[in-house]
């Protein structure tokens, strides 16, 4: 047995090379990467990591750093889910959710991290090994973009060999957003997957009717058209607009995601392991989606979430997200350009690599 003797948190704060909106966050500046280092009396270390779209990272630090951390220290780092459910509960009266899900989820990648190196397996493989790769698509932030550069950018993703793309919804009328899909349908022709995200911006009403609006421009989902809560108007939505629709990347715990496939009707669960307690959290969550005969598909943090979709029997789709995380490790996504797959990292742990150089610059006292 092995002990955890060291938990170091850090904190980065990162500008984004270009101004990028959504419907509901507004403009995204920076984006926040709070940082675990977990380390065992066998000198062994674990990395693990969330991320925030510029807003909440200092806090989730502090509650690693002031509450998570005298949880794991002098703890056996290989019962990763016997100490998930003891962070959880540690701090579940004070935080369920919000950002206790965060600062989980980077505690407990550290630990999968560590158990993944301990077996010398990639994380794909110590988590079934179903395929090395995934579906891809280019998810931008690019409400503000104006037409022109909005077409550039996705193809741009099409010059990268991805087969599949995503625009942002909500502009200030439906007819404009409506001529952006004809645009960019226009523009990927018919074989290219497409999707589309509203960020919640949406009533019901108004998302059934932009659905039937979207129906000649074959769009695989539509992601959150509303409240991340409302789990009876996204079963609306999905039957009355008929179209698929795409959710989860704001539900924080695996019992959410059981309500939202119980009593809504969402054809693509997205769970980010970042916000959902981690790798654990994730896993539960995909074992919901398979006993609901759904596929499961990601959002953000594509570095890792390539890994964990690999190895999933029922995986839908990794959202390549434009925060540039690739920047700050030493591996880029791979995508295959015969199929334009995401190919998940063959090397043992969780297979992301911070270039520690490139960060140092961006880190913040917290
Ligand atoms: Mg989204």
């Amino acid at each position: 047995m092995s002990t955890i003797t060291e938990i170091q948190t850090a904190y980065y704060r990162i500008p984004l090379p270009e101004l990028m909106e959504d419907a509901k966050h507004g403009l995204h500046t920076h984006f926040e990467v709070p940082i675990v280092k977990v380390r065992t009396d066998d000198g062994r270390e674990g990395i693990g990591y969330t991320y925030t779209g510029g807003f909440g990272g200092e806090s989730i630090a502090k509650l690693i750093d002031k509450e998570l951390k005298h949880i794991l220290l002098g703890k056996d780092p290989a019962c990763v889910e016997a100490l998930w459910e003891q962070m959880n509960w540690g701090i579940h009266y004070v935080a369920r959710g919000g950002l206790a899900s965060f600062a989980i989820a980077a505690c407990d990648i550290a630990l999968w991290d560590l158990r993944a190196k301990k077996a010398r397996e990639p994380l794909y493989k110590l988590l079934g090994g179903h395929s090395n790769k995934v579906n891809c698509y280019g998810g931008a932030i690019d409400l503000n973009f104006p037409l022109e550069k909005l077409l550039a950018n996705n193809q741009k993703y099409l010059d990268m060999g991805l087969r599949a793309v995503k625009i942002k919804l909500g502009q200030a009328t439906l007819a404009e957003d409506i001529a952006r899909i004809k645009a960019v349908r226009e523009l990927i022709g018919p074989d290219i997957t497409f999707m589309v995200d509203a960020n919640m911006s949406w009533s019901v009403e108004q998302a059934i009717k932009a659905a039937k609006l979207m129906a000649p421009f074959d769009i695989l989902f539509l992601e959150e058209p509303t409240i991340p809560e409302d789990y009876e108007g996204y079963a609306r939505i999905a039957k009355e607009g008929q179209i698929a629709v795409a959710g989860g990347e704001n539900l924080r715990t695996p019992i959410e995601f059981a309500h939202m496939l119980s009593y809504g009707q969402v054809d693509f669960p997205q769970p980010d392991a970042s916000n959902c307690g981690g790798i654990t959290g994730w896993l539960k969550i995909a074992a919901l989606t398979q006993l609901h005969n759904v596929s499961i598909s990601t959002h953000g943090m594509q570095e890792l979430h390539v890994s964990l979709l690999a190895a999933m029997p029922n995986a839908g789709y990794l959202e390549m997200h434009s925060f540039p995380i690739d920047q700050y490790t030493i591996r880029p996504l791979m995508i295959d350009p015969e199929d334009g797959m995401a190919i998940a990292p063959e090397e043992p742990g969780i297979g992301v690599t911070f270039d520690w150089d490139k960060l140092a610059p961006h880190q913040l006292d917290f």
